[in-house]
């Protein structure tokens, strides 16, 4: 199976990307782990990536686009995964639709966290990563309504949305997760 989970800063993707990924045997790629463990060793990618993500932007299209090519080429992934993270804005989304389809799958779901801001911003602030202070975080959020909405517009269109309230325990989020999943065939 090939996923994608949606949801602002806060929203509760890690999680259930770890739940769903050990419940599926597939492996996760959390594009914000990876970006943050290439920005503190220094690769290439962390130095392309580091004045975005200190700020709360997002990286460039061209440096993620590339990435993730580079990343589902390895033989880990052949049988599924679950992108956390990723795609998060329109282009990417249709870059990844393209890059899939080049490899002979597709993607079979878009899950959305649906989380209200505020509770957003308060999860996020009882977080204590570099990128979770206020600022930042209210800019994570605006981001993520301004260019991560298209996308959930984009997967509806194609009836690959599923939207789960992420406002509830992490357990029964992601029990109605599979439920929907099951559901959907
Ligand atoms: P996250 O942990 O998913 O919230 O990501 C942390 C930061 O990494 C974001 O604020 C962005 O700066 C960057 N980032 C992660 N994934 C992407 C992506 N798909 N496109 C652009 N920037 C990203």
């Amino acid at each position: 199976m090939r996923l994608v989970i949606l949801g602002g800063p806060g929203a509760g993707k890690g999680t259930q990307t770890e739940l769903l990924c050990s419940y599926l045997s597939i492996p996760c790629i959390s594009t914000g782990d990876i970006l943050r463990e290439a920005i503190a060793s220094q690769t290439n990618l962390g130095r392309l990536a580091e004045p975005y993500v200190e700020k709360g932007d997002l990286v460039r299209d061209e440096t993620m686009i590339e990435f993730i090519r580079q990343r589902l080429l390895l033989p880990d992934v052949t049988k599924g995964w679950l992108l956390d993270g990723y795609p998060r804005t329109a282009f990417q989304a249709e870059e990844l639709d393209f890059l899939v389809d080049e490899f002979g799958q597709k993607v079979d779901w878009a899950i959305y966290l649906n989380v209200p801001d505020a509770v957003l911003m308060s999860r996020s602030l009882g977080r204590s990563r570099a990128d979770d202070q206020p600022q930042i975080v209210q800019r994570r959020i605006d981001l993520f309504r301004d260019r991560t909405i298209p996308i959930l517009e984009y997967y509806e269109h194609r009836q690959k949305l599923l939207t789960v309230s992420g406002n509830q325990p992490p357990d029964q989020i992601h029990q109605e997760i599979l439920k929907k999943l099951m559901a959907n065939g």
